[in-house]
């Protein structure tokens, strides 16, 4: 589904440039749930937000579900970004003068999808993160917890090959965390591939895969179940 080759990237500021990832190989299969840990710097948001399309890569390759992603114009780049991807954010980014539905509807409204057919799936999407009782509140009338969830309906609802989370449980508590990677788990159960950056280990742990980054580069790439073992050994 992912596939990326000797990736660089750096930022330049004047006459000052930042190299963030320095040569990163990795693919994702389809159906995996992979935790792209590291400590805070490490360059996990310059990683997704390149895998995203909201970035560009300085150098090496990277292909997603068959398409070399380069040099795309924005219009294409929007196009496959739509058609490819869901974002889910630490900050939940809903509209707060849309309703919950109307927020999860939003994604629908961009592919041309009919007012009829948005609403019912809107509907389907709230129902499957159990909130249809909420689809008429505004986000200020939700918890945390709540609104991530509207903001995860609102990923799943244009039917993206990838799901990209970017510390989705960093402004939660850690409850309202475990809960929200529930219902992130039972997605992945359900056949998606998702992709979830975190600081935080127990996180990570929730994932089937542990992408570790450290300096922009990758020290260790396991399955949670290698990881567990070396640790108690
Ligand atoms: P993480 O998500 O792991 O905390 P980031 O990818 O956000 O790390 O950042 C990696 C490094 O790149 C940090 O040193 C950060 O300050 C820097 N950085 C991130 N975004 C930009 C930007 N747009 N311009 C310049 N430097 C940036
Ligand atoms: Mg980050």
């Amino acid at each position: 589904m992912i596939k990326i080759e000797n990736l660089h990237k750096s930022y330049k500021m004047g006459s000052n440039s930042l190299h963030v990832l320095k040569g990163i190989n990795f693919s994702v299969e389809e159906g995996e749930l992979v935790a792209i840990m590291g400590s805070s710097g490490s360059g996990k948001s310059t990683l997704l937000n390149i895998l995203g399309m909201l970035d560009e890569l300085d150098e090496g390759s990277y292909t997603l579900d068959g398409v070399p992603i380069k040099n795309l114009n924005e219009t294409k780049a929007a196009n496959y970004r739509n058609k490819f991807l869901g974002f889910i954010f630490q900050s939940f980014n809903l509209i707060n003068y849309k309703s919950a539905m109307e927020n999860v509807a939003l994604p629908l409204y961009y592919q041309r999808v009919n007012r009829k057919e948005r609403q019912e799936k809107a509907l389907k999407y709230l129902e499957q993160v159990g909130l249809k009782q909420w689809a008429t509140h505004l986000p200020s009338e939700l918890s945390g917890g709540q609104k991530q969830r509207v903001a995860i309906a609102r990923a799943m609802a244009a039917e993206p090959k990838v799901l990209l989370a970017d510390e989705p449980t960093g402004a939660l508590d850690s409850t309202t965390s475990y809960e929200v990677m529930d219902l992130i788990q039972k997605i992945n159960d359900a056949g998606n591939t998702i992709l979830v950056v975190t600081h935080e280990e127990d996180i990570a742990h929730m994932c089937k895969r542990i992408v570790h980054l450290k300096d922009g580069v990758i020290v260790e790439d396991k399955k949670v179940e290698q990881v567990r073992a070396s640790q108690y050994v």
